[in-house]
Parts: C-alpha cells; structure tokens; sequence
C-alpha cells in the first residue's frame, strides 16, 4: 500500500484547490526546543507547502518556554486572519502542559487535530479536522478497499495523536477494535486475531510474522526501520512500506486540512 502514490494524488488536488482561493492558504508551524527531529519534521512540513502552493509562517520558541507564554503565542496565531492553520510539533518540552497547549490552538485552525474539540469530532463523526497520522492512516486503508466495517482491528498504541484518535475513527467506521499497549498481556494473542493490524508504537521490529493472521493487512506507523519487521511482507495479504507509507499520507492530511480551514474561512 503506497503511501507516496496516494499523497502524490492528494497533493495535485489540495494544490488544485489552493490555486482557485482569493488568498494563499497559511500554516504556522511553532516548535518549541532544538530537538533535530522536530526540527526536520518542520522543514519537511514548510517545503511541502511551498510544493504545492501554501505559505508558512515560522515560530521558533525556546526549549525553556513556559505553558503561559506558548499558550499566548497560540491565542496570537489564532486571533491572526492571515493564518488558516496552525501546527505545534511535537513532542514537547517537558515542563510544557502538553494538553493545554494543544487545547490553545482554535478548532477552526487545528489543521493537525490534536485538540480535545477536534478529537471529540473525530470520535463522534462529527465535521472537524482530523489528527493527520490517523486520518492519514484511514484514507489509506479505504484506498486499497480494505473493508473496515466488521473487521477486527488491533491498534498497537493509544498515544492522544495517533492510537486514540484511530481506534475512534475505525470505531466510527465500524471496525471492532482493540487497543494494545506497553502494559498488554500477551500482543500477539490480539494482533493474531485482526484482519488489520496498525503498529503505531515506535518500537522497531515489535510485531513480527509469527504474530501476523495470514493474509492480514498490516499498517507501519513507525518511521525508519519501522515497527514492522520484515518477515511480515510474506505474511500479509497488504502492508505499508517504510519510508513511502504512513509518513507521506501525514503531511498529504496537513496540507488538505490547511487548505479545508482556508475555504470555509473566506
Ligand atoms: P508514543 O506517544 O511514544 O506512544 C507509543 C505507544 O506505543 C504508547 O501508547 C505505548 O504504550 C505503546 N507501546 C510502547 N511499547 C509497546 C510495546 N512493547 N507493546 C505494545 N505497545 C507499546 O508514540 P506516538 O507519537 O504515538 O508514535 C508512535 C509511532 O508512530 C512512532 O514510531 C512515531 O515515530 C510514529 N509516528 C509516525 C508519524 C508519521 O507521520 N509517519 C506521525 C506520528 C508518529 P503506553 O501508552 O502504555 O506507554
């Protein structure tokens, strides 16, 4: 399951769509620290804007930024008509509130739907952005025309931007989920069992062929090498590959989502 071919395809359109507006659809991004990876993932994010005709505006915090100042430059971005979007990169520092952080950020511009609000939408299928990896995820699965409806799913990780808001978008569509964890007993008797299996836990190789159905369809969220390992290919009756799969559909969901916000605020 190419992730790279489907975000190709969902890029030409979100550019499409860009191109027709009276403004140029903006993302901030803010970054809070010097964490290298954070760093990447941001220029990655801004260069993709720029590809396919979005702007960026850029808040560099540093690591030592309290929750009240972050939350105030949030509320600025947010009170800003110039931006339709906003993006806080995560993880962040530790003496940050991470909730109340995200929780700052509009609905109406959380582009990357990591808000309580946004999540609330997602869960009860209700209109609103969608946390990227997730919906990413989702429009991946629906694709291939991999049915989720009565599918047993396991979803290998519950963090609040990716585990979560998955296992409510699959509960939405029908899925019968399971979510696992790092205090799971026994992964591979509930991976086992799913028709879809999406590892999303950061664990390089954790899920391995002997705990994949034959002929399941398994999903890597891991970045490079992934948490896939690669017995699994001959397992599976699908998988993602890592780089090309989960990575691309995120950043596809930003720019779309960014675009989204754009329209319904002229
Ligand atoms: P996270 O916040 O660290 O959460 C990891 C989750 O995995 C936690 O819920 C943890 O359980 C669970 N876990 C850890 N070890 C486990 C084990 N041995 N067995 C079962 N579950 C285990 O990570 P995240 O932000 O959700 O990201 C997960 C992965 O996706 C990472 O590899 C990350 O790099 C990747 N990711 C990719 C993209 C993309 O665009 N491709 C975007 C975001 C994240 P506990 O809750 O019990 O600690």
């Amino acid at each position: 399951m190419s992730g790279t071919d489907l975000a190709a395809e969902i890029n030409r359109q979100t550019a499409a769509r860009a191109a027709v507006l009276s403004m140029t659809p903006t993302l901030a991004t803010v970054l809070v620290g010097d964490d290298p990876g954070s760093a990447k993932y941001v220029q990655m994010k801004q260069r993709r804007c720029a590809q396919y005709g979005l702007a960026s505006r850029h808040v560099h915090l540093s690591a030592e930024t309290g929750t009240d100042e972050l939350v105030a430059v949030l509320g600025e971005l947010g009170a800003d008509p110039r931006v339709h979007g906003i993006l806080l990169q995560h993880p962040l520092p530790p003496q940050i509130d991470e909730r109340r952080a995200f929780d700052a950020v509009p609905i109406q511009k959380d582009v990357d739907g990591t808000s309580a609000a946004s999540f609330a939408a997602a869960a009860l299928g209700r209109p609103g952005h969608r946390s990227c990896t997730p919906a990413g995820i989702v429009r991946l699965i629906d694709h291939y025309a991999i049915a989720m409806a009565g599918a047993d799913v396991a979803v290998v990780g519950r963090s609040s931007i990716l585990g979560k808001p998955l296992a409510a978008m699959l509960t939405q569509r029908d899925a019968t989920v399971t979510v696992c964890h790092s205090r799971t007993v026994d992964l591979g008797a509930h991976t086992r069992r799913a028709d879809i299996v999406i590892a999303a836990a950061g664990r390089p190789g954790l899920i391995t062929g002997d705990m994949i159905k034959p002929g399941a369809t398994v999903v890597d969220a891991g970045f490079t090498p992934g948490d896939v390992a690669p017995e699994v290919h001959d397992v599976a009756g699908a998988f993602t590959p890592v780089p090309g799969g989960v990575g691309p559909m995120t950043i596809a969901v930003l720019l779309s989502q960014t675009v989204d916000a754009a329209e319904t605020s002229s």
